[in-house]
């Protein structure tokens, strides 16, 4: 069988008795349609090794495997093995199943050290810590195109100011190049979730911070949102309050949403430096 003589996703589901799982927070994309768009969000994927996380019943892994990438599938949820083996039989070698949970496997493991992207419509429970592990870990995606919650969307890409501007928008921005790319409405999801979703490409850069300057950034940024209504002196006086803003470059009486990603890469400089 080829991958256009699939059943209908609907029908899949039915055939194999399965139903959503809040728990595991499946909420499926069934319109090839739209999965197309996520796919063609991606970029060229002919040739592409992609990790997608949440196959479920693979609506997102059709479009991808359509557009010429080579899948590894990470599914927590067994009762989709034999849907998705269907599936694996149509792609003809080009779908790998790996049934795990995401937060726990070692992805550059599963493509054998070789470049890869990861395209996913997340889970909503495990989506931030999947990215932060993305952005942080020993595996760095080659491009990352992402599905989640309009509301934690809008926190990765927001700007200084924003009033969602935060901890995650500082420590994405620093690691990545992030972009809102689409925007989708509850009611293109079965079963609907409460909220609606949207698309973020996040893009590593070249010049993202290595590991001990990561550390000083999750602490700094901890200390000065921790308390974001306060002033920096006052936020960061454990780390060395007004003269480590001075270090840095900031004035003491600016307050953590103001401060640009580049202002706080400086304070995590200036507290590393002062800490020896
Ligand atoms: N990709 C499918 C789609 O777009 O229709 C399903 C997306 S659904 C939002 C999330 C999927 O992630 C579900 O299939 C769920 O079982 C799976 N999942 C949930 N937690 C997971 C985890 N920790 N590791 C791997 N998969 C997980």
């Amino acid at each position: 069988m080829s991958l256009g003589a699939l059943p209908p996703l609907r029908e899949a589901l039915e055939t194999h008795g399965l139903l959503a799982r809040k728990s595991l927070g499946q909420h499926f994309l069934l319109d090839l349609n739209i999965t197309r768009k996520i796919a063609r969000l991606a970029g060229p994927l002919e040739g592409a090794t992609v990790i997608e996380v949440g196959p479920g019943p693979g609506g997102l892994t059709r479009a991808l495997l359509e557009a010429g990438a080579k899948v590894v599938a990470v599914e927590k949820d067994a009762r989709f093995r034999p849907l998705l083996e269907d599936l694996a039989i149509a792609a003809d070698g080009a779908l790998q199943l790996v049934l795990a949970d995401a937060l726990a496997v070692d992805e550059a493991a599963l493509v054998g050290g070789a470049p890869a992207a990861v395209v996913s419509n997340l889970p909503y429970n495990v989506g931030t810590p999947l990215l932060v592990k993305w952005l942080t870990g020993g595996f760095r995606p080659t491009a990352m195109t992402l599905m989640f919650q309009k509301e934690v969307a809008r926190r990765i890409v927001a700007p200084p100011g924003s009033g969602v501007y935060g901890r995650l928008s500082v420590l994405a921005q620093a690691c990545a190049r992030c972009e809102l790319v689409m925007e989708a409405p509850a009611r293109a999801f079965t079963p609907p979730p409460k909220v609606d979703s949207a698309v973020v490409r996040v893009t590593p850069r070249d010049d993202a911070p290595d590991g001990r300057r990561l550390e000083a950034l999750q602490t700094v940024t901890g200390a000065a949102f921790g308390q974001r209504r306060k002033m920096l002196r006052a936020s960061l006086r454990p780390l060395g309050g007004e003269a480590l803003c001075r270090a840095a470059g900031l004035a003491p009486e600016s307050r953590a949403e103001a401060i640009p990603v580049a202002g706080f890469l400086a304070l995590a400089d200036a507290w590393r430096a002062a800490a020896g």
